[in-house]
């Protein structure tokens, strides 16, 4: 594979075989993965085969080894000319991402009650793989009007405040789903799990503003320095997964009659406008209704913990956007504006200043992108920005470096907690597992991935968060 520098902080993977477009990876040549260890550039490259497919199959900074797409990678496909939909390019945890709450509330204030404040969100937020959700659905029924109505749903239903709504991505819900498409299996892991953050990865962690880098957008988003927030990371649950499953199985079934061949099966697709397709897309939305629904509720539960524990926290919300999804989107390709699916797998939605699809209050200023590093070093907050490459797309993480199974064999969770405690940070949940799966060493260094995006010209740096409390999946 020829790897071609084009800039100091983009990488282009010339055309070879079967691609169709050539692949472009937005990073430094330190964070290029190292091919000896992680296979994300051939996925790039492989990515850049799919029917449709149009400028680029991209990867951001954050970019690593993912089920068929890397995860940081960005596909867009042309609706009208055979592109394709795959749902390895949305990934198994559809619409996991991220979202910004901020207190009332500066961090020496808070120091004194934090841990009364975690060992609240400890008991308030549900995790793990069995234990129970904030919202016990009474019903299919009920579980439809999730799936329907989103975190749209869980406001009506008394579970957020109205303000929330215009603060999320799609306000809350995205169009097109369909609970019909949902198999019984998928429902069945939906009904018990709406409002719970899940293993690993996932976690609501309690931040500090450290630094502002954008005086200008950092007062418009509310991010002064020292003001306590709250970050959510959680996604669909086992519905998502069980969605992503059942759809890859059909449409590798599919794949022949409709003559495309991809170079990894986990590549598994079927063109937008199909049967597989359309149906394939209006489970992948429906499922993201649930993980709206889903951090809306812990959302909540976080609220109720500040209200007990501060008197009123006063959590107010910035921003919900998710890191793993495929949305029909017009965009300029060439000399036309082109109607594509635009998949973004561990890739955030960058909206410019200005858009249409951004409230009244932020327009101006662009969309609020949440990026969190690890629970060692907090997050960035970025904006998007006017004529970003990648179809408005940055990077969600710092990325992996290290696999879980490599993590593990790098610290004890005794020391790393008290590594943690030490820097001030009150950990709360996670089994020794993982925890050390979760090692901040386990992940990219954050700092270098949000400059590389920002000089990139992917968004702007806003502000640095840093950690305080974590409570881990
Ligand atoms: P993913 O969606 O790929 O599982 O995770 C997104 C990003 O979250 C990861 O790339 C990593 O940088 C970040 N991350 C994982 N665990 C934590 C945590 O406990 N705290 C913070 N702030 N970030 C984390
Ligand atoms: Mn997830
Ligand atoms: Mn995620």
């Amino acid at each position: 594979m020829e790897l071609v520098e084009e800039t100091p902080y983009r990488w282009r993977i010339e055309p070879e075989g079967a691609m169709r477009v050539p692949g472009v990876v937005f990073a430094t040549r330190e964070l290029l993965p190292d091919p000896a260890a992680d296979q994300a550039l051939g996925q790039v490259a492989a990515v850049a085969t799919l029917p449709g497919i149009v400028e680029a199959s991209y990867a951001m900074p954050d970019m690593h080894w993912g089920y068929g797409f890397p995860i940081g990678g960005v596909a867009a496909t042309d609706v009208e000319d055979g592109g394709v939909v795959s749902p390895g390019g949305v990934g198994f945890d559809i619409s996991c991402g991220v979202r910004l709450l901020l207190a009332d509330l500066h961090v020496d204030r808070l120091r004194p009650r934090l841990a009364a404040l975690m060992d609240a969100l400890d008991v308030s937020v549900p995790r793990g793989m069995s234990k129970g959700a904030v919202w016990r659905l009474g019903s299919e029924a009920e579980l439809e009007e999730v799936l329907a109505g989103g975190a749209r749903y869980a406001v009506e239903r008394g579970h957020g405040e109205p303000g929330d709504l215009e603060h999320c991505e799609d306000r809350g819900a995205v169009a097109d789903a369909d609970p019909a498409a949902i198999g019984s299996r998928a429902r069945e892991r939906g009904l018990r799990q709406v409002g719970s953050l899940g293993s690993g990865n996932h976690f609501l962690e309690v931040e500090a503003v450290a630094e502002v880098y954008d005086e200008e957008i950092a007062r418009a988003y509310g991010l002064w320095p020292g003001r306590v927030c709250v970050l959510i990371h959680t996604g669909s649950r086992g519905l998502g997964h069980q969605v992503c499953t059942d759809s890859v199985h059909t449409m590798q079934a599919a794949m022949t009659r409709y003559g495309i061949s991809v170079p990894d099966r986990q590549l598994a697709c079927a063109p937008v406008d199909s049967h597989e397709g359309r149906t394939y897309l209006a489970a992948m939305a429906a499922a993201a209704n649930y993980g709206r629904a889903n951090r809306q509720l812990l959302g909540q539960a976080a609220r109720h913990a500040f209200d007990r524990v501060i008197g009123d926290g006063g959590l107010s919300l910035l921003y919900d956007v998710s890191h793993n999804l495929a949305k029909l989107e017009t965009h300029q390709v060439g000399d036309r504006a082109r109607r594509l699916c635009v998949h973004r797998k561990g890739a955030t939605l960058a909206l410019p200043p200005g858009h249409p699809d951004l409230p009244p209050d932020l327009r101006a200023f662009g969309q609020p992108v949440l990026v969190p590093g690890s629970m060692g070093v907090g997050s960035y907050v970025l904006a998007g920005v006017p004529g970003a490459p990648a179809f408005a797309s940055a990077c969600h993480g710092a990325g992996r470096r290290l696999s879980r199974h490599q993590a593990v064999k790098t610290i004890t969770a005794a020391r790393l907690r008290a590594d943690l405690e030490h820097e001030g940070i009150a950990v709360r949940g996670a089994s020794a597992r993982g925890l050390t799966e979760e090692t901040p060493g386990a992940y990219k260094d954050l700092d270098a991935v949000v400059a590389a995006c920002a000089r990139a010209g992917l968004a702007r740096t806003v502000a640095k968060l840093t950690p305080i409390g974590v409570v881990k999946g």
